[in-house]
């Protein structure tokens, strides 16, 4: 099988390219290869998500995109251009929030800005609308250890969203919540979603954020990485709550499960 055909990697509305891309670590003698001829693609203003066993590579897949590792082979383009192994192209959101206590939290989300090299008053003058808008206003000048987990992860995806980058790369930012908060915050994200459309690629363990927020849904297999499939998801937006509840949505999520599921029983 031709696999540019079957990611449709070649496409040319595509902002963010992967072409062949593999990486094998090397430590102490001992070879691992991780990720195995990746494919894929993400057009402006798509939602697409990653889902994989644990350990398949998906925090790796984003280190090679951010720039912060060189892959063994393979291509990563955005817009056409060669961003193999260089940083600064992408806003790359971390399982952990890793805001920094010194920071108040405006001061957290206006990093990006003041990094892009933004004078701080007009940054923090920006950010005030942002704040606000994650329930934050009133934390403005607090520091970060008095904000909740969910709050916490609300300010590290503001700071995401003030970067000029335009591609954001979401590393599993749900995955420490409790489920309440889970639900809010992928609300809470779906309706931000629907009015900026950036361009997201994201990590998560869970079938059902997968398809109740993306676009498209890559599914990893386990290590040496595949793309075991690609799925179109099928259902319109804006995404209403109950989504999850329709027969067509838990079918889907089914089958998901058993693919995986049988790619689990192949490897254990
Ligand atoms: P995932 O995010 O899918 O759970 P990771 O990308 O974190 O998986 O890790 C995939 C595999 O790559 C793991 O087996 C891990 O041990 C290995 N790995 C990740 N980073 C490194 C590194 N810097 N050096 C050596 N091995 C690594
Ligand atoms: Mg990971």
């Amino acid at each position: 099988m031709n696999p540019s055909a079957f990611s449709g990697a070649e496409d040319s509305s595509a902002y963010l390219t992967i072409t062949d891309l593999s990486m094998t670590f090397r430590e102490r003698k001992q070879e691992e290869e991780v990720l195995a001829n990746i494919h894929l693609h993400v057009a402006k203003g798509e939602f697409v998500s990653i889902i994989g066993p644990s350990g398949s590579g998906k925090s790796t897949l984003f280190h090679l995109i951010g720039g912060l590792l060189q892959p063994t082979s393979g291509h990563i383009r955005l817009e056409g251009q060669e961003i193999t192994g260089k940083v600064g192209h992408v806003s790359y959101m971390p399982q952990q929030h890793a805001l920094l206590p010194w920071r108040t939290v405006r001061d957290n989300v206006i990093l990006p800005r003041e990094l892009a090299g933004q004078s701080r008053a007009k940054a923090r003058k920006e950010s005030e609308r942002w704040l606000a808008r994650a329930g934050l206003g009133e934390y403005a000048r607090s520091y970060p250890h008095v904000l909740s987990g969910g709050m916490k992860q609300r300010a590290s995806f503001i700071r995401a969203l003030l970067s000029p980058q335009e591609l954001l790369l979401l590393d599993e930012p749900f995955g420490s919540l409790d489920e309440l908060t889970r639900l809010d915050m992928q609300r809470w994200l779906l309706d931000l979603w629907e009015e900026e459309k950036r361009s997201v690629l994201f990590i998560t363990h869970s079938i059902d954020e997968a398809l109740l927020l993306s676009d498209r849904v890559y599914v990893f297999s386990n290590k040496p990485t595949t793309i075991l499939r690609e799925i179109q998801v099928p259902f319109a937006r804006p995404r209403l709550e109950e989504l999850p509840l329709h027969p067509e949505f838990v079918a889907l999520k089914q089958e998901i499960y058993q693919s995986m599921k049988a790619e689990r029983a192949s490897f254990t």
